[in-house]
């Protein structure tokens, strides 16, 4: 049942004084957009009035087809506390569609919604907990972004050396303010990264929570004149952001993940849910970790996975199965990286999921040693695949995968493909300071 009524949105923007409200919405590769209205266009807007020119958004329409409509979602109605000293700032998320009503194609919250529609009729609905990695970067006399940190705290390091902790619980306190519930706050492994995680909810409350969530750190860390950073590897030779994945289905209120009887007390579902995530990341490779950037975080040594394996307790596995159980069961997908598209992500999830499990596929043996101490044939001799190691080879692996094709096919994947391979010999044509440090002199 919804939370709130077109009539409670209308009450609530006069009450609390409201000045703007942002009507949001992502386009195909997650930036997200708005158009701000006064509450004077509140009626409006929630009877979904508001266009927009598809056209100039990347990945929607041409020119020729470019009306398009913002249906709000009413209960992501809430008040961006943070915006406060600019006057009230109220935001509301958005599906996108066409002048007839109907859901646009190209909306990635409605590639999302088509599968949890999907699996919502096998009887499961699919919750999802992500972890957001992120550093924190100081800026230069023009406000633009260094590498620097000033900071050389480490992995739950505690202050005065974590300078990164103040922005932290100040990011947590507006969170809660928007109504999340922050499970843990900390410094990372890297001198100036950090990562807080709130609570899992629905895959698309998920999904809508990872934008703004971004978005509040790096406002508040710009308030505190840094830059915050989702950039997958920012610097060479130290860890790199991920946002791993922690999903589970539900049937009936109950976790289909637990099984007390089942070996490791995991369900046959849990078990083909992980076959399916497997079988399909290659081709899920491209939208998890979508920038070119990407690839330089997945390589061996820095707790990011580069293999094809699964593991109970393993971090250096693609898949790992975290201790808890009961109804917290959960398998954690730790490829994806905060760049990421978060509604085509957990769309391309939970699509993989669902095949394993609609096929009763069953998972290789778990992996129990460290991968990254393997060489390449004990990893052969244990069937241990690569994940793609370039943005180039996930697009191939995208198009040879029919299942995760069909999950944002033919709108998003057409566009999808055609931007990413733009973007992939843009920077192949470019020269980088590596090149010149090591072949200037020498040649
Ligand atoms: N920063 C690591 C990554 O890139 C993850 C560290 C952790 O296990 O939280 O995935
Ligand atoms: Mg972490």
């Amino acid at each position: 049942m919804s939370k709130y009524t077109k009539e409670d949105i209308i009450r609530m923007v006069e009450e609390e004084g409201v000045d703007f409200i942002r009507m949001q919405f992502t386009d195909i590769f997650g930036q997200g957009k708005n158009v701000a209205i006064t509450p004077s266009q509140i009626g409006k807007a929630l009877n979904n009035q508001i266009s927009i020119d598809g056209s100039s958004i990347e990945g929607f329409t041409r020119i020729h087809e470019s009306d398009q409509y913002l249906y709000p979602d009413f209960d992501t109605f809430t008040i961006l506390s943070w915006y406060e000293q600019q006057g009230k700032v109220a935001r509301l998320i958005c599906d996108v569609c066409n002048p007839d009503g109907t859901p646009f194609i190209g909306d990635p919250r409605g590639a999302l919604k088509r599968v949890l529609e999907k699996a919502a009729a096998m009887g499961y609905s699919f919750n999802v907990g992500p972890e957001c990695e992120f550093f924190l970067f100081e800026l230069d006399q023009n406000g633009r972004p260094t590498t620097k940190t000033g900071d050389e705290a480490g992995y739950f390091d505690l202050g005065p050396i974590d300078h990164g902790d103040q922005i932290r619980r100040e990011v947590c306190l507006a969170l809660e303010k928007l109504g999340f519930e922050i499970e843990a706050s900390h410094h990372e492994c890297a001198a100036g990264q950090h990562e807080i995680d709130f609570k899992y909810a629905d895959a698309l409350t998920a999904a809508d929570n990872i934008i703004t969530f971004k978005q509040t750190v790096k406002k508040i860390a710009y308030a505190n004149g840094f830059h915050a950073t989702f950039m997958p590897k920012p610097i060479y030779g130290t860890a790199g952001n991920g946002m791993h994945i922690n999903m589970s289905l539900f049937k009936d209120g109950k976790n289909v993940f637990y099984d007390p009887n089942g070996p490791r007390g995991l369900s046959k579902e849990a078990y083909s849910f992980i076959a399916g995530l497997l079988a399909h990341v290659k081709g899920m490779t491209a939208i998890t970790n979508p920038l070119v950037n990407s690839y330089k975080r997945l390589v061996p040594g820095y707790e990011a996975p580069c293999y094809l394996a699964w593991s109970a307790s393993n971090r250096s596995a693609l898949v790992r199965i975290p201790a808890a159980r009961g109804n917290s069961t959960r398998v954690e997908l730790r490829n994806p990286d905060p760049s990421c598209n978060p509604y085509l992500a957990l769309a391309v999830c939970l699509a993989a999921g669902l095949d394993g499990i609609e096929k009763g596929m069953t998972p290789p043996d778990e992996i129990t040693e460290n991968i990254f101490d393997m060489d390449p044939a004990a990893r052969a001799a244990q069937g241990i695949e690569d994940l793609p190691n370039s943005l180039e080879h996930a697009l191939d692996d995208l198009q040879a995968d029919p299942i995760i094709s069909q999950v944002l096919a033919p709108h998003i994947l057409t566009q999808y493909i055609a931007g990413k391979k733009k973007e992939w010999e843009e920077y192949c044509t470019r020269v980088s300071s590596w090149e010149i440090s090591k072949y200037m002199v020498l040649y």
